[in-house]
């Protein structure tokens, strides 16, 4: 088989304001890059990047550093293939990783959709629904955390991550609510996205221990690895990192070799698509440590995380941003949560995507 072209369209999200209001410091932007790899063996791999700050921007690396390489190669050396974008990049420059790891993603699509199975069992099945947690935005109230964690128990989620704002006093006064209102049954974690100091962390993780919260995610910049060595030594919860470091599965290493963290947070966009990711959640298997799969905002990216997800042991919980709208933006089959909190992975061969192909074409804002 011959990749004979890559398709890469710069789409306009709808529901990008909304995006960009609820996520600390507006990390998405409103675009998503939507990627079609076509064989001569009329096989087409599908996937979408994240836009970062710009989506024309990362089309453009994607067009001018990836492209070159795959057009005329055999789509199934996969591995072949991610050692020659790792290599490339190590050389001549800063190729951001979520602009390689969606290219992987629609590989292992081809590879998949070949072999004529869903992604998990080609990658190897462990199982096919995993529980969920339903991942907040920042709200503008401790009072619409509440309300937003009860209606997702109600229609199922047995579990709920707050995004706090990253102000110590005001997040604990939250994370009280929440225990105090949803009971001793639901499990809680916490992201303040790099939000405290050490000490800040250390008084707000205390605190969240006698909470009985699950984990404590991000509470420091990911790359202070000394500050998450004492954070984790201190307290007793685990704590979750790494999700955005530099390196991706390299840059892991060291987190795990200096425990500083319990945790480690992998996705297909910061590891280099599921040929990183699978590297990743191996390596902190060796190490005892679970990688639990960390949301990439898209839909197809996100439909790859949960294949993977499937296909490893070492993650406990699937994370689902809430409202899911935006998240599920061009694909008719979006991941649903059902009454016990658990998702599915889709059964159509490849990511089992159905892709919403009018919907992309009448947001679409250029062809790169
Ligand atoms: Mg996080």
């Amino acid at each position: 088989m011959r990749i004979t072209e890559i398709g890469i369209r710069v789409i306009a999200n709808p529901h990008g304001e909304m995006v960009t209001a609820g996520i600390k410091g507006g990390r998405a932007a409103h675009d998503i890059v939507f990627i079609e790899i076509k064989t001569d063996a009329g096989i087409v791999g599908h996937s979408f990047a994240w836009g970062g700050r710009s989506g024309q921007a990362t089309a453009h690396l994607i067009a001018s550093i990836i492209r070159p390489l795959l057009i005329d190669k055999d789509p199934l050396d996969r591995e072949l293939l991610w050692q020659e974008v790792r290599r490339m990049d190590r050389w001549w420059g800063f190729l951001p990783i979520y602009a390689h790891g969606p290219i992987d993603v629609a590989l292992w699509d081809i590879g998949a959709k070949a072999a004529g199975l869903p992604l998990y069992r080609f990658l190897g099945a462990y199982r096919s629904k995993l529980p969920a947690y339903a991942s907040s935005l920042i709200l503008p109230t401790t009072e619409d955390f509440v309300e937003q964690a009860k209606a997702y128990r109600r229609a199922g989620y047995r579990a709920y991550k707050i995004h706090p704002w990253g102000d110590p006093g005001r997040d604990i006064e939250a994370c009280r609510a929440l225990r105090a209102e949803l009971g001793s049954d639901m499990v809680l974690m916490s992201d303040p996205v790099a939000g405290y100091t050490q000490q800040q962390a250390l008084k707000v993780g205390r605190e969240l221990e006698r909470l009985d919260f699950y984990w404590l995610e991000e509470p420091l910049s990911d790359y202070d690895i000394y500050g998450y060595q004492e954070l984790s030594r201190a307290l007793e919860i685990p704590i979750a990192g790494v999700e955005s470091t530099p390196g991706g599965l390299f840059g892991t290493t060291q987190y795990l070799t200096q425990r500083a963290v319990d945790i480690v947070r992998s996705d297909v966009s910061w590891k280099g698509g599921v040929t990183g990711l699978m590297k990743t959640a191996a390596l902190c298997e060796a190490f005892g440590v679970n990688c639990e799969v960390h949301t990439t905002t898209n839909a197809l990216l996100d439909l790859a995380n949960l294949h993977v997800s499937c296909a490893i042991r070492n993650c406990e919980y699937f994370e689902v941003l809430i409202p899911q709208e935006p998240f599920s933006f061009g694909v008719k089959n979006p991941i649903r949560v059902d009454a016990e909190g658990f998702v599915h992975v889709p059964q159509g061969a490849g990511l089992g995507a159905e892709i919403d192909f009018d919907l992309l074409e009448n947001n679409a804002i250029c062809t790169v």
